[in-house]
């Protein structure tokens, strides 16, 4: 027994980045003497991502085919059980995702693994993982130990680790010689529903203005769409903003709401929670303005200024367009 079974993820046909992630993280457990490390991949069609997957580094990658086009949890929770009595692996490494949620936990209960969802940060210590999560809405970070169980699955966040290169010598990819019951899918999927884009599409805009709690008046706001509307941005905003009905969900930036890689990205009272900033820390150009120069949004700013945001805004609203 060893070695991370890393079980990739696909949506609509491609790879998500999560996946990417997970490999890096198994990689650096590896590397701390975790053992090798496989990657699971079930899918319609394995071979169209395994080449991807196979070129990151990793010692394996093994392919299920689905008779489904599309994640049924209940063939993923078969697939997976059964790779993990075929691999022995100690640690399993899955997504924190919507799909995830959907079978990594029936799995864990199902083996008698250890268990911990929404990692944010993994070490290999003494021969076993240790899991960091944050608690308290992220401002505590707790270490997470399995001291009574040999084997353990580890759901990692999107956006907690940088993804994995494609630039490695290819690994090989073979087939798990799994047979997936299509009788075993439990549910039909109906089709996919896009969310409501609202008036502007932020994460295809080039120049994102987000506000954070530091504007603290609802009446603000308007100001503030002028402002981004003067500078030919478009207007965002952290959760708060959008949880307080001061912005559509539309808007909102993070975790829970959209991912954007804008050219320019100037962040007006935004402290830079991890699920603030796993929404946007792929922006070109990160501008922060905070007074407090210990905020969190100053690790991944090129730019920034402890300053008053509205004092940064009159000035910006003083500019000739
Ligand atoms: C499961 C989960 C999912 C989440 N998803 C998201 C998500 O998708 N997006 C998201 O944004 N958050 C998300 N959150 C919430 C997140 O943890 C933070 O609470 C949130 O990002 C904080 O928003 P903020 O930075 O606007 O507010 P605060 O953290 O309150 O920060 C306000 C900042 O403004 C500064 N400030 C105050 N006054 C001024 C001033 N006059 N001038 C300049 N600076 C000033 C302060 O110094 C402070 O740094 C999620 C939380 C959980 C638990």
């Amino acid at each position: 027994m060893s070695g991370v079974m890393v079980v990739a993820e696909t949506r609509r046909g491609e790879l998500r980045e999560v996946s990417l992630e997970a490999v890096a993280a198994a990689l650096s457990l590896s590397r701390q003497g975790a053992g090798p490390v496989t990657v699971a991949l079930i899918d319609a069609a394995p071979q169209a991502h395994a080449a991807r997957l196979a070129a990151t580094g990793v010692d394996e990658v093994v392919t299920v085919t689905s008779p489904r086009d599309h994640f049924e949890a209940h063939l993923t929770a078969s697939a997976v059980a059964a790779l993990f009595d075929a691999l022995d692996p100690s640690l399993i490494l899955a997504p924190h995702s919507v799909d995830g949620m959907g079978w990594a936990p029936a799995v864990a209960a199902e083996r008698g693994l250890g268990f911990a969802s929404d990692v944010i940060a993994l070490e290999w210590v003494d021969g076993r993982p240790l899991a960091r999560r944050g608690a308290y809405g992220d401002r505590l970070v707790a270490t997470v130990d399995f001291p009574a169980r040999e084997r353990v699955l580890v759901m990692l966040r999107p956006g907690a680790v940088e993804p994995a290169t494609e630039d490695a010598a290819p690994a090989p990819v073979r087939d798990a010689g799994i047979a997936l019951d299509a009788a075993a899918a439990a549910t039909e999927h109906l089709g996919f529903r896009e969310p409501e884009t609202g008036d502007v599409d932020i994460t295809k805009a080039d120049f994102l203005l987000c506000i954070g709690r530091g504007v603290e008046d609802e009446d603000d706001v308007e100001r503030f769409q002028e402002l981004a509307e003067r500078l030919g941005a478009a207007l965002t905003a952290s959760r708060p903003l959008v949880d307080a009905g001061w912005l559509p969900a539309s808007r909102q930036v993070g975790q829970s709401g959209k991912t954007v890689t804008p050219k320019v990205y100037l962040a007006l009272g935004v402290s830079g929670a991890i699920q603030h900033l796993a929404g946007m820390r792929k922006a070109g150009t990160i501008i922060a303005v905070n007074t407090d120069p210990q905020a969190p949004i100053f690790g991944v700013a090129h730019y920034g200024a402890v300053a008053d945001l509205f004092d940064v805004a009159d000035a910006l609203a003083g500019q000739p367009s």
